[in-house]
């Protein structure tokens, strides 16, 4: 089965809505249409519904940050589903690692925001991936299995259909580190092999895996060519137009490529 590549730009705190609107500009005037991949840009909520209505005549998809499980209510600066859709958006990370670190969301967390995404017909991206601790101390594995057990839990395989998963080892976001290639490539088969387990060879298949972590233009071929990943979620590289299409026109080269390495 062959897996669409979704390409990711997480903008982070980054942007205000006017340079939101001056970036998609200058992105839609490169064309990567063309390209038989997704692209995704992801704001700050602020810049959502401006950007939402630049990308009106466009391909390229909107996601946001982060999301709030409850439909509404009294919770204090956060955001619903249904705002998020107001502004266009049809994804939602779950869980990337910066809200596990330094906004405390826990599996639970991340499995209610993912469930309300998928309620309200949002695509989750569900984010994970073991720090550099866990991963000198052999317990990659482990930890990724807490992840998806834990953000996963209940989710059957009909909605599975409509979950990405992006493996963002911590060591490598926004730190110049990037995994190797084989290390994305086998931990990624890791994840994929793991859905298989839990819910069957099809889903597995069909599944789309991402990597993320300090891709940029010089390595997104090599990653791009790993037959287990499905494109990349970048965060600094993504906050320059320019450089955000260059990835997608390095990654994508392999079309048609007979030796991609
Ligand atoms: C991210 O924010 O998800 C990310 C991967 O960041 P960076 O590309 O900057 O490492």
């Amino acid at each position: 089965m062959s897996r669409r590549p979704l390409i990711a730009g997480n903008w982070k705190m980054h942007k205000t809505p006017q340079e939101a609107q001056d970036f998609i500009e200058r992105f839609l005037s490169f064309s990567c249409d063309g390209f038989d991949c997704d692209v995704l840009v992801i704001p700050p909520f602020t810049s959502l519904d401006r950007a939402g209505k630049c990308l009106l005549e466009s391909s390229v998809f909107l996601g946001a940050q982060d999301m709030h499980p409850a439909a509404s209510g009294a919770y204090t600066g956060a955001i619903s589903a249904n705002m998020l859709k107001s502004c266009q958006c049809s994804f939602v990370l779950a869980g990337h690692s910066e809200r596990r670190h330094v906004f405390g969301d826990t599996n639970v967390v991340v499995n209610e925001k993912l469930q309300a995404a998928l309620s309200n017909d949002l695509r989750p991206i569900l984010c994970v991936g073991e720090t550099l601790e866990e991963r000198e101390a052999d317990r990659t594995e482990s930890v990724l299995e807490e992840q998806l057990a834990g953000g996963l839990k209940d989710v059957s395989e009909l909605d599975l259909a409509h979950v990405v998963i992006a493996y963002e080892p911590v060591w490598a976001i926004g730190t110049g580190k990037t995994a190797t290639t084989e290390q994305a490539q086998d931990t990624i088969a890791f994840i994929r092999a793991w859905i298989e387990t839990r819910y069957s060879e099809t889903a597995s298949e069909a599944m789309r895996i991402l990597y993320g972590g300090s891709v940029n233009p010089a390595n997104a071929k090599s990653l791009q060519a790993q037959p287990d990943i499905d494109g990349a979620l970048i965060g600094g590289a993504s906050l320059d137009p320019d450089s955000f299409a260059q990835i997608i026109a390095e990654a994508m080269s392999l079309q048609g490529d007979d030796d991609p390495c």
